[in-house]
């Protein structure tokens, strides 16, 4: 369930044709007439509706459908856009008004939240963002011109700078890190695109540069630890050594004792009574 704690609730229950959605485009639609028209049209039995209509006065947002499930107002899009409508009176070249634009702002900026939408216009119908009805095609198969030129206009200059504002949400960099455009687009941010690098500023590093600098400190660590592996290895060894050459003398007299019979058998003079618990050798044979 998810339900914009700012909207009046209206609520039109998913029927069988509205299934739950994963939504990651806001799609902006006005709605050439009064929001209680755009109501009476969406209870018709149609299967029309929207999920969120901004009424042009002072009246809180109207929610119709919970987001989590689809609302049928741009047809293709419908399997992955939240559409929001605003009241015109009937007339689309009618701007949105400042009270439009407030509660527009608040609506966006929890549904970003909520849906993990960055608000950033979508270039194309596989991104996450903020779109408009006649975008594309495959949303607008009556080739409607919703919103109109004039609020589109205004999505461009006066909403999405509002929303944009200075920061780069954590949602913006999920959103473009799953998406391969994003990805294309923040690789062209960090190194200009085809062949074109990003000029510095004197005496400082653009982007691309900063991130070499830190891909070969990562280079240059990974070494350091390869070389101190190398060392410690070796270090190993002689302690090993160490070890052997430093038996206190009790230990060595053992290992003497331990030897002895080893070196006897080899020698064939295991049993010898002379050799038992001697390193005398075979060399050194008893005297005649
Ligand atoms: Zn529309």
């Amino acid at each position: 369930m998810a339900w914009y704690p700012g909207a009046e609730r209206h609520n039109i229950p998913p029927g069988p044709t509205d299934p739950p959605i994963h939504p990651r485009i806001i799609c902006v639609h006005t709605m050439a007439g009064s929001i209680e028209g755009a109501d009476r049209r969406f209870r018709d039995g149609s299967g029309v509706e929207a999920h969120f209509g901004n009424p042009m006065d002072d009246r809180p947002i109207w929610q119709w459908r919970d987001t989590l499930y689809q609302a049928d107002a741009q047809a293709a899009g419908n399997g992955y856009c939240l559409s929001v409508e605003h009241e015109d009176g009937g007339d689309p070249s009618r701007p949105l008004t400042p009270a439009q634009i407030r509660k527009d702002l608040d609506l966006f900026a929890w549904l970003g939240q909520e849906h993990t939408i960055p608000m950033r216009l979508v270039q194309a119908t596989s991104e996450w963002g903020i779109g408009w009805h006649r975008q594309f095609p495959e949303w607008n198969p009556h080739n409607h011109s919703c919103p109109g030129d004039v609020r589109l206009a205004q999505l461009r200059t006066e909403l999405l700078p509002a929303l944009q504002g200075d920061d780069v949400s954590v949602a913006d960099v999920i959103a473009a890190l799953k998406d391969p455009d994003g990805i294309r687009a923040l690789r062209k941010a960090l190194w200009g695109g085809a062949g074109d690098e990003i000029p510095s500023v004197a005496g400082t590093l653009n982007a691309a540069q900063t991130v070499e600098v830190a891909a070969n400190g990562v280079r240059t660590l990974a070494n350091r630890l390869n070389e101190v592996g190398g060392e410690v290895h070796q270090a190993k060894t002689t302690l090993d050594a160490g070890i052997v050459l430093q038996l206190a003398p009790d230990q060595l007299h053992a290992l003497a004792e331990a030897l002895a019979p080893l070196v006897a058998a080899k020698l064939e003079i295991a049993g010898h009574p002379a050799m038992v618990g001697t390193v005398q050798l075979a060399a050194e044979a008893p005297p005649t």
